[in-house]
């Protein structure tokens, strides 16, 4: 029989020293994570008898068991699941291998750096057992197996792992009590059932306490949605999903009709903390006839809902489906498009009764669905465009479409203008002048969102329209175009030369009544503007992205025009052009390309 006394990794012995010492708020969350473990263990190997029914010989009623002696200070978890083999105890339990544990890890690393107290808030494993324990030992036989496996820790840097003859399949963790009241509590009923009750009734398999079934072992999804309270929602989601934060809000569904399915899914309050890196795996937990099938099915769900977690359990689904027929499964494909639909209309609900809630949602997640309005040529617009909101000038505060589109009147287009923030549109000319003419326009603080409404061209008939776009009209008033035009006409020579000089900076140059009150302005022309060619060029990091049609826009009644007439032909034609073009990039919230180059000319006028 193999024995051997091992050393824990560092990296373990660091969880296990924080585990040990830290005054862990939440001493009690060990229960919850060892039964977790159980239930995933009998999970694992239920599913795996599907396949092969020999797995299950002899014992064949899944159940976890907790017992305590209280003479010897002990409390012992016991389940009859897939038990571990001599190496897989060595390497699930000897390192930090395992998601949970690792999880753990790293958030903690991440709140650490933001300075947030995160322990008490989160489990991590089966580690948590060395909170209340000073020793642990894990005895545990799989049915691959001949022999059982006993592991032994004090949690002080090494363990002892050895084979044991096991009659029985599964696993029985005994924890060796720490000393003290706060310890010997776990060793009493009431507080034995409490936990079960607080954390981990919605274990499906029946967990004893001297042969008393103590947890309700209804599925939460399949409880009465009336008996639920937002806790029980809350501390299922925490615990299954691994996030220390409550969720924003679940959705609860109970689907009839064609197809019949459970399925509960849950927002989260914050990106998941790997959201942005390979690691990060979408899609929803499967289950079918009370089976457990699969972690992450990513075809339950559209790529653009990847930050929701939940599950599905669907009872009409054939229990021996591999990943690749799931591909195929007609009545998956269902799901998934109801799916869709109700998390939609679910959305939609929210935003209308509790804005605040939707935009404290929005504003963590609402770059996913506007990446859905934009992926595949807007294929999916319809869907979603009336998930979309956007700060409006109309009051600064967020707007959907609709609501711009009832208010908007006779207008034919949907007004917007990127900016960096709500202040630097407000001061810009132009919109002192829409301001007076009751016209709303959206202010696009996201550098993705002139993407999106160019994805979508139009919403409900009306165009979308920069206000920085070369042929959008501040007035309608046919008189003075014509009268811009004649003064255009008048100083062809002054224009030609200004453009000359700004050659390889802007494709125009022209004369302007649609820019308000300043003296200039750059405006572009066709689908790509000024932002979105910034965007392109910081994403793809490189001088040959696309780029936007550029136009000086010059306003003849404003008095540097005068000047610039004056100075034609003189040293200050080109310090004024220069100017009047940086005033313009200023104005539009860019930064000059040339601030030394801009500050001499303008103080060589000034002087
Ligand atoms: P996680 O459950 O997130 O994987 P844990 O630290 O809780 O992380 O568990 C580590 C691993 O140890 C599990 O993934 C599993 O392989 C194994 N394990 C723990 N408890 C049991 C058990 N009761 N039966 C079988 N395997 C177990
Ligand atoms: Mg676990």
């Amino acid at each position: 029989m193999r024995k051997e006394e091992k050393i824990f990794k560092a990296e373990t012995k660091e969880l296990l020293n924080l585990m040990i010492h830290s005054i862990y708020t939440n001493k009690e969350i060990f229960l919850r994570e060892l039964i977790s473990n159980a239930n995933d263990a009998i999970d694992k190997l239920k599913f795996q008898s599907l396949t092969n029914n020999e797995l299950l010989k002899g014992d064949d009623k899944f159940k976890i068991e907790i017992s305590v002696d209280k003479d010897n200070g002990t409390l012992t978890i016991k389940d009859n699941g897939i038990g571990m083999t001599y190496d897989e105890v060595d390497e699930n339990i000897g390192t930090i291998a395992k998601s949970g544990s690792k999880v753990f890890k790293e958030q903690l690393e991440a709140a650490k750096k933001a300075d947030i107290d995160i322990i008490g808030q989160f489990g991590v494993g089966f580690y948590s057992a060395f909170i209340v324990a000073d020793k642990v030992t894990l005895e545990t036989r799989s049915p691959y197996s001949e022999n059982g496996v006993r592991w032994v820790s004090s949690g002080d840097g090494n363990y002892e792992i050895e084979e044991i003859s096991k009659e029985n399949r599964g696993t029985e963790i005994t924890l060796h009590l720490k000393d003290g009241e706060e310890y010997s509590e776990f060793l009493e009923e009431w507080k034995i059932k409490d936990l079960v009750k607080k954390y981990s009734n919605y274990i499906r398999y029946e967990i004893y306490f001297k042969d008393e079934v103590i947890n309700s072992t209804k599925p939460i999804w399949k409880r009465d949605k009336k008996e639920l309270k937002d806790e029980d929602y809350n501390e299922f989601y925490k615990a299954t999903f691994h996030d220390w934060n409550d969720p924003l809000f679940h959705i609860n569904l109970k689907v009839q009709g064609n197809i019949e399915y459970n399925a509960l899914l849950f927002i989260p309050k914050k990106l998941p903390f790997d959201y942005y890196t390979k690691n990060f795996k979408r899609g929803l937990q499967l289950y079918t006839k009370n089976v457990f099938i699969m972690e992450k099915c990513e075809d339950l769900i559209p790529e653009y809902f990847n930050f929701i977690s939940g599950l599905v359990d669907c009872d009409s689904l054939s229990l021996n489906i591999s990943r690749e027929i799931l591909q195929q499964n007609s009545e998956l494909q269902a799901i998934s498009k109801n799916l869709e639909k109700k998390i939609i209309s679910e959305l939609e609900k929210v935003l209308k009764n509790d804005r605040e809630k939707y935009i404290e949602f929005w504003k963590e997640f609402g770059r996913s669905i506007k990446g859905g309005v934009q992926d595949m040529f807007g294929m999916n617009k319809e869907k979603l465009q009336d998930l979309l909101i956007f700060i409006s000038s109309h009051d600064d505060k967020y707007t959907t479409l609709k609501e711009y589109v009832d208010r908007m009147g006779e207008s034919k287009e949907i007004l917007y203008v990127p900016a960096e923030s709500i202040d630097a549109v407000k001061a810009l000319p132009k919109m002192e002048k829409l301001k007076e003419q009751g016209r709303e326009v959206l202010i696009l603080t996201d550098k993705i969102d002139e993407f999106t409404l160019m994805a979508m061209r139009d919403y409900s008939g009306k165009e979308f329209k920069s206000i920085n776009s070369s042929d959008f009209k501040l007035s309608d008033d046919k008189e003075k175009e014509e009268e811009v035009k004649k003064i255009a006409d008048e100083n062809k020579t002054l224009i030609e030369k200004a453009k000359e000089f700004l050659k390889d900076k802007v494709n125009e140059v022209e004369l302007s009544n649609n820019i308000g009150n300043s003296a200039s302005s750059l405006l572009a022309k066709g689908g790509l503007s000024l932002e979105m060619e910034k965007t392109l060029s910081e994403m793809t990091n490189n001088n040959d992205a696309p780029k936007a049609e550029k136009i000086l826009a010059i306003n003849p009644e404003h008095v540097l025009f005068d000047k610039l007439k004056a100075a034609e032909g003189t040293d200050n034609f080109n310090k004024l052009v220069d100017i009047l073009y940086n005033q313009a990039l200023l104005l539009e919230g860019f930064s000059i390309e040339n601030p030394v180059e801009f500050i001499k000319n303008l103080n060589d006028l000034l002087a």
